[in-house]
């Protein structure tokens, strides 16, 4: 069967956006842009007050404070995604990348045996817009998945971003089920019939055979940060600015602290940043994949442990300063592949990181492009296909700033090095969708 051609095949998108906004992987920033807001915001009074009462916070509590605070933080009450928003990703700006991550999907559960049931897991799901492309194909081949168990179980701390999920996704006629004091804090029916289940914590969802997807999720999780100085490293601190009273600053800690635990022995930057909660996710998902089987897609801006300082706001589609107005902008860094590899301790085999731009043409974007722009004679819709391809694929765009990790169990590998064979000159080809080849065609 040819995937790309079944799936959505009768279905093009509505027009979603033509985009004079910016993503968030363009630039970086160490918060010293000129501040473009100096609102005392709620959150800014509630970090004063804190600092006033137990001194200077971390960067990392910082950051947790003003992104996931369950009464003020930035993500629990905005719809901060897309044109109007802060910022926007890759599935909002095309079909294309959904439809294609659900190939994926389907080949790695062809692949793995073609397990009777699975879960599907999202870690930060957005709008819901990823899920939903990857269900049209789901039900495009439903053919292949009919006798197979499919539930979706969606990782979200935001109330709002929670209910414009259940809103993109949900059957209305099925009334959701909601229990604030459950880690199941909402069910629901997809429009093709498949349960969804919400929860705050990855820990919460059933270990189970399961698909995971984590889709600029890291990247907003929150980063210690340390500077190299003649006296050892030292974390950077938020403090309050003595000349003005409403006012943040960056200090260095005068003494050592615990997170300096976190910093490799053999560390040659002078400024890095660590980011332990994901080490936590990184861990419990290769520790699950290893026992129960399934993958894990992982795919953000980012580096292998080579950047330094890269910690940035975004507000309206702008960069940011990170201090200024707290709770009005987005927070992000880029996320630390290597540290991300070595925190699967072995427990899977790891593929990647890659380029989105050699990920989605290994699986096939241009032969998807092709069947898409020879469905429609509309030159609205064939633009915005176009003006997405080239958004998603030139290096200059997303194509290289974006990058893909996969975490499968060691035996999906298994006799098929991908690595270097010791008598061969070239490596041999990943038997992984998107890290090779697409072979299901
Ligand atoms: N994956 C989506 C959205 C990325 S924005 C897309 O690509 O369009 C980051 C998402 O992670 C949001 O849904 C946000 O509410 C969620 N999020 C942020 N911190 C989280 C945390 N600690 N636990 C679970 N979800 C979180």
């Amino acid at each position: 069967m040819n995937f790309l051609a079944a799936a959505g095949a009768r279905r093009l998108c509505a027009l979603r956006g033509v985009f004079p906004c910016l993503w968030r992987g363009k630039y970086f920033s160490s918060g010293n842009e000129p501040a473009e807001n100096n609102s005392v915001t709620p959150m800014l009074r509630h970090l004063i007050y804190k600092i006033k009462s137990t001194g200077p916070i971390t960067v990392a509590e910082y950051m947790k404070e003003v992104l996931t605070n369950p009464a003020k933080g930035y993500y629990m009450k905005h719809d901060m995604l897309g044109e109007e928003g802060d910022f926007i990703t890759s599935p909002e700006i095309s079909q294309m990348f959904g439809e294609l991550l659900g190939i994926w999907f389907i080949s790695e559960w062809i692949a793995a045996g073609k397990n009777a049931a699975f879960q599907l897991v999202e870690l930060g799901p957005g709008k819901g817009t990823l899920l939903e492309d990857i269900l049209r194909v789901f039900s495009q081949l439903g053919s292949l998945l009919k006798n197979c168990d499919i539930s979706l179980h969606l990782v979200e701390v935001s109330q709002k971003l929670s209910e414009i999920q259940a809103l993109t996704l949900t059957e209305e006629k099925v009334p959701l089920e909601r229990n604030a004091e459950s880690p199941v804090y909402m069910k629901g029916v997809t429009k093709s019939g498949i349960p969804v289940s919400w929860y705050r914590d990855l820990q919460d969802v059933p270990k189970e055979y399961s698909f995971y997807l984590a889709h600029e999720f890291f990247d907003v999780l929150p980063v210690h940060k340390f500077q190299k100085t003649p006296h050892g490293w030292r974390e950077v601190l938020v403090d309050i600015d003595p000349q003005v009273s409403d006012k943040l600053r960056f200090v260095l800690a005068p003494c050592a602290t615990p997170a300096e635990t976190f910093i490799q022995d053999d560390e040659t930057r002078d400024h890095v940043e660590v980011c332990p909660e994901a080490g936590v996710v990184i861990q419990e998902l290769s520790q699950r994949i290893s026992l129960t089987g399934g993958a894990a897609l992982i795919a953000d801006y980012g580096h292998d442990g080579t950047k330094t300082d890269t910690f940035r706001g975004f507000r309206g589609h702008r960069l940011h300063d990170v201090l200024t107005a707290p709770g009005t902008a987005d927070l992000t860094a880029d996320v630390d592949f290597s540290y991300l590899r070595r925190m699967s301790q072995g427990k899977v085999a790891s593929l990647g990181p890659i380029e989105q731009q050699t990920f989605l043409r290994n699986m096939g974007i241009d032969v998807r492009l092709k069947i898409l722009l020879d469905k429609t004679d509309e030159p609205s819709l064939r633009q915005q296909l176009l003006q997405g391809y080239n958004m998603l694929m030139n290096p200059m765009k997303m194509g290289e700033r974006f990058n893909f990790l996969a975490l499968v169990p060691h035996q999906r590998l298994h006799g098929r090095s991908h690595q270097t064979n010791a008598r061969q000159s070239k490596p041999s080809p990943s038997p992984v969708a998107g890290f090779g080849e697409l072979a299901w065609q």
